[in-house]
């Protein structure tokens, strides 16, 4: 019996090995890359945040920040010539309230509401370290020793995938430090160690690699290849399909003098301080856990349970 086309039974789609997690880790909301975690995911990526502030160096001070920012911040941060295709920008309905009805009533009738916005002074905040570096430049003068802090951020980036492990929304923790090109050097020193010795702890196989950061564009071709002769990025870099390249689930980053001199952040003798910082992608390691322990937490190796105390 010949089978019509239509029953024919579907090619083996390319289907990415990781979706065999989804519905222990997540449920949809209507969108790619936004997702409600589950509560078994959202303990991992607490107890994460707990392992990795138990590594905290003393003398560091603590932010949390909130998921938006400053637009004219980022503007500032030259956000808009490396990554203008990753950004969110907040916007809303502003007016009277009978213009601000006429426009939310448009949706009723089967019209744009969203032709009646306008852009608001906030974005998406991108990456957690940079709300700090104007809240050190306003203090004046970077004090001897530098500075260090721990902060953490909802970030947003709009790069849209179907795959678990590159989200819009994510969690993002990190560590930084601003003082002389000597100390950030030895920061980045201490922490690479430090990160991998974390994995270890938490029975992740990885690479540590030099990265380049995906700047927009030709001219952003050039200034990645700049960034990996200098090696200014590392990340370490987690196999979550096989033979594949692994998933960057922490990175670190030596920024040398480009936000020192953006806010203008010196040292005493006018010197524009250096930057680094060391990135943890919380939601990056929580799916890394499950990819390589499987997807119940009961089944995990007893180190890993017992350094996550889960
Ligand atoms: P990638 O090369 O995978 O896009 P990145 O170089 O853009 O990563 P960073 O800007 O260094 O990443 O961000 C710090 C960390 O945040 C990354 O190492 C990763 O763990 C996490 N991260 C970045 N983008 C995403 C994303 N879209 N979804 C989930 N986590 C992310
Ligand atoms: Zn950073
Ligand atoms: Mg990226």
């Amino acid at each position: 019996m010949n089978m019509r086309v239509m029953d024919a039974p579907a090619a083996p789609a390319n289907v990415d090995p990781l979706n065999r997690l989804f519905d222990d880790l997540f449920r949809p909301m209507n969108t790619d890359g936004v997702y409600a975690r589950t509560g078994a995911y959202e303990s991992v990526v607490e107890a994460l945040a707990a392992l990795i502030s138990s590594k905290r160096e003393e003398g560091t001070e603590v932010f949390r920040f909130p998921p938006v920012m400053s637009r004219a911040h980022l503007e500032r941060h030259g956000y808009l010539k490396s990554f203008p295709n990753l950004l969110g920008c907040v916007s809303c309905l502003e007016g009277s309230e009978a213009e601000i009805r006429a426009s939310a009533d448009k949706h009723a009738r089967g019209g744009d509401w969203t032709e009646g916005l306008e852009t608001a002074d906030l974005v998406l905040t991108p990456a957690a370290c940079y709300p700090v570096y104007p809240i050190a430049a306003a203090r004046g003068p970077v004090p001897a020793g530098g500075y260090r802090f721990d902060v953490a951020c909802d970030c947003f980036r709009r790069e849209p995938s179907k795959n678990l492990d590159r989200l819009q929304s994510f969690r993002m923790r990190e560590y930084v430090c601003i003082g002389t090109p000597e100390e950030v050097v030895a920061f980045r020193e201490r922490w690479m160690p430090r990160a991998t010795a974390l994995a270890d702890e938490l029975g992740l196989p990885y690479t540590v690699e030099t990265a380049s950061d995906p700047f927009f564009g030709r001219v952003g071709q050039v200034m990645a290849i700049a960034q990996l002769e200098q090696a200014l990025k590392f990340e370490l870099l987690v196999p979550l399909r096989g033979k594949e390249a692994g998933t960057a689930c922490m990175s670190f980053n030596y920024h040398r003098e480009h936000f020192g001199t953006t806010w203008d952040l010196r040292h005493d003798d006018g010197e524009p301080a250096h930057t680094g910082c060391v990135a943890f992608g919380m939601d990056r390691l929580a799916v890394a856990l499950f990819a390589t322990h499987g997807a119940r937490m009961a089944d995990w190796p007893a180190g890993v349970r017992a350094a996550l105390r889960v």
